[in-house]
């Protein structure tokens, strides 16, 4: 083993998990300290531990309010959906809570220190990416690259599937239609993949469908059934609605091999067993699967393709075991889709590809075999002001599904005489509507140059690169000026609140080594052979095919080296009709404060392991100190007045035996004549 070994690691919705390069060049899964392959990505916060993985979603239904669940859906807003223990918590936290488990029994496991390339969905926006980063950092993990997800399924399943060849170069042209169905997201993917060129043609996709939906409608349906019974909804209560929750999940993954199941569902003492064929459940939720089924027929039309141009289907996620998609997917493109390597896998061994891959190129020992280019997954705009009409209006820079990187640029005009400044407003979206678009920056050109007369053309350069990063350039022609501006953001964690939490997270630096100490027999990794074969009624049974790619790191295509070399550069078309926002104001400070409210103090945490469950804990320091004072002062306090009622109860019964001398009621105190 190298001393630092890449690793790939899908940061799941529902569940994430790890993958490395083995010995001979394959890609392998990790195990994490429970043996298992896939660890939910649930975080338990309870007052004195912090717990990730399986023992966190077990107690999801017990501790309410305490269990974060699917904080990817939150990524990029400024708190989770959730109070958690009453108090707001940003997503990326949580995220990075998960980061750290996965990467201490990595290392744990693997006996080296790891650097990690982490996937996020293709239409992960700038914001989200950066959160996702972020995430890592907080966790005290090296992130190599982030990378989309679908693009790590393509190089997963080229490495398994044998259409790579021995250096990584696809065999042949092809075309792939990478179909990503998680617990909470979805998204489709049009790849095309020739020799010595891996290239996204458009992406789409939808941060809020995934499993979970399909769950809900289930739990909506036996809910009803259940009030129509007893006249209580199981939905009113926290706990029985997380029961529901759990007993849905279960019968959704049983339709997935069996055609009839019974949903249990229990509430104010009273239980209903709700029978459903794999019938009904389609029925249920048939509008869910055409909603995926619109966006990659979307997909397929921005990229000019049609169903019938698709060469390949992948399917990736969890989601896709419903029998129901690759039944979709087969009708619609008139091929089977391909399930050489298991869905919950494929993200984080290409992960684990484009990680080695990464590293070489750092450590300048290999040459890329073949680019990967990515697309714009969304649009990136101005907000900028209609000459006419003098309405606010998103003008769309460098739009969705341009390949990456892109540089773009559009003139505009001053609005007034004399201008001192403008404001680049940076938008996010595909309306003209700058309601609908989020506003993911601003950067305030400012001390334009005296005497400027209304109409003053200001040229705008968008240039935006392969790492999903923005950089914003103004230019007031006739001056010489030039102006590279700073994007401020304007979501996500401020550099001293990433800074409280990293220290929160990486308090235990030094303890790091012992703290993963799980038991020997669980830090085993997993290679592909060792894999058992998904059950046959589970998926369209398939022969799998021998990886024949050789050495992952070979397979391993893309390329931070060619990414960060502009390749793509698109210039829009020049429009002079629109007017950025005139602004004489300095820039506000858009950074949030820290938060006092968060749920440990910085520097307070350690990381430690308990042996009965191997589970990695985050346990507060200071906080068994404390509590020791605490029981010490109460047994001083109770003992002092123990004894004063004793010795005045003592008194009042025999005045005599007031050896200290002291006042007691009802007894009279000595006159001073006597
Ligand atoms: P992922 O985010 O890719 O880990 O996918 C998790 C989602 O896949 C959850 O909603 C699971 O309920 C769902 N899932 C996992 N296995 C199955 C199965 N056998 N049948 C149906 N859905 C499944």
């Amino acid at each position: 083993m190298p001393d630092v070994q890449p690793i790939g690691i899908d940061l799941g919705t529902t569940c994430s998990a790890v993958a490395y390069i083995d010995e001979h060049g394959k890609t392998a899964m990790v195990r994490n300290a429970e043996g298992e392959v896939l660890t939910p990505s649930v975080v338990l916060f309870d007052e004195e531990e912090i717990i990730v993985g399986r023992e966190a979603k077990k107690a999801a239904g017990v501790e309410v309010g305490k269990v974060a669940e699917c904080a990817k859906r939150d990524m990029g807003r400024e708190s989770y959906a959730k109070l958690i223990n009453g108090k707001e918590m940003p997503p990326e936290v949580i995220q990075a809570y998960i980061l750290k488990k996965l990467m201490l029994e990595t290392e744990a496991a693997l006996g080296t220190q790891v650097k990690a390339v982490i996937t996020v969905p293709a239409f992960f926006d700038e914001v989200r990416r950066k959160a996702t980063t972020d995430a890592g950092e907080m966790a005290g993990l090296e992130v190599l690259d982030i990378v989309n997800e679908p693009t790590a399924a393509a190089l997963a399943f080229g490495e398994a599937a044998g259409y790579l060849e021995d250096d990584g170069t696809p065999r042949e042209m092809m075309r792939v239609l990478v179909y990503d169905l998680g617990g909470g997201t979805f998204d489709v993917t049009l790849l095309e993949l020739r020799p010595g060129d891996v290239r996204t043609l458009a992406t789409d996709g939808d941060t809020h469908l995934g499993g979970r939906d399909w769950d809900q409608q289930l739990a909506d349906h036996a809910a009803d059934a259940f009030a129509a019974q007893y006249g209580s909804d199981p939905r009113e209560d926290p706990g029985s609605l997380v029961r529901l929750m759990r007993a849905v999940e279960e019968a959704k993954h049983t339709l997935s091999i069996r055609n009839r199941t019974k949903i249990h569902v229990e509430h104010a003492g009273q239980a209903l067993d709700l029978s459903l064929t794999r019938e009904e459940f389609y029925d249920i939720t048939a509008h869910l699967l055409e909603r995926t089924a619109y966006t990659a027929g979307e997909v397929l039309r921005v990229a000019g393709k049609t169903w019938q141009d698709v060469s390949k289907v992948l399917l990736v996620g969890g989601s896709t075991r419903m029998p129901m998609v690759p039944e979709m997917l087969e009708k619609l493109t008139g091929i089977e889709p391909d399930s050489s390597i298991y869905p919950d896998e494929a993200v984080a061994r290409g992960a684990a590809v484009f990680a080695r891959y990464v590293m070489d190129q750092g450590a300048g020992d290999k040459q890329p075999s073949f680019t990967v280019v990515d697309v714009n997954s969304h649009s990136l705009g101005i907000l900028g002001i209609d000459q006419e009409t003098k309405r606010k209006e998103n003008v769309i820079i460098i739009a969705r599904n341009t390949p990456l990187p892109a540089r773009a640029a559009r003139n505009f005009v001053t609005k007034t005489d004399n201008q001192k400044s403008i404001v680049v407003q940076v938008l996010e979206g595909e309306s003209t509507a700058p309601e609908h678009c989020s506003v993911i920056g601003k950067a305030v050109l400012r001390n334009l140059p005296p005497g400027l007369k209304q109409g003053w053309p200001i040229r705008v350069t968008y240039q935006y690169g392969t790492n999903g990063r923005l950089s914003v350039r103004a230019v007031v022609p006739g001056t010489e000026r030039e102006i590279v501006m700073e994007l401020e953001r304007e979501q996500g964690l401020s550099s001293d609140r990433l800074k409280q939490w990293k220290q929160t997270l990486t308090a235990e630096v030094g303890r790091k080594r012992s703290a993963s100490t799980i038991p020997a027999e669980q830090q085993s990794v997993m290679t592909p052979t060792q894999r058992k074969a998904p059950p046959a009624a589970q998926r369209v049974a398939k022969a799998a095919k021998t990886p024949t790619a050789t050495p992952a790191a070979a397979a391993a295509s893309p390329i931070a080296a060619q990414r960060a070399a502009p390749q793509a550069t698109t210039t829009a078309p020049q429009a002079t009709t629109t007017a950025p926002q005139a602004t004489t104001t300095a820039p506000q400070a858009t950074t949030t404060a820290p938060q006092a409210a968060t749920v440990m103090q910085p520097a307070a945490t350690e990381v430690v392991s308990s042996p009965a469950s191997s589970e990695t804990v985050l346990r507060p320091k200071n906080k068994k100190g404390l509590k020791v004072w605490y029981y010490l002062a109460g047994y001083i306090i109770s003992a002092t007045v123990g004894l004063s009622i004793g010795y005045v109860l003592m008194c009042m019964i025999n005045p005599e035996a007031d050896f200290l001398n002291i006042w007691v009621p009802g007894v009279e105190a000595p006159s001073e004549e006597e």
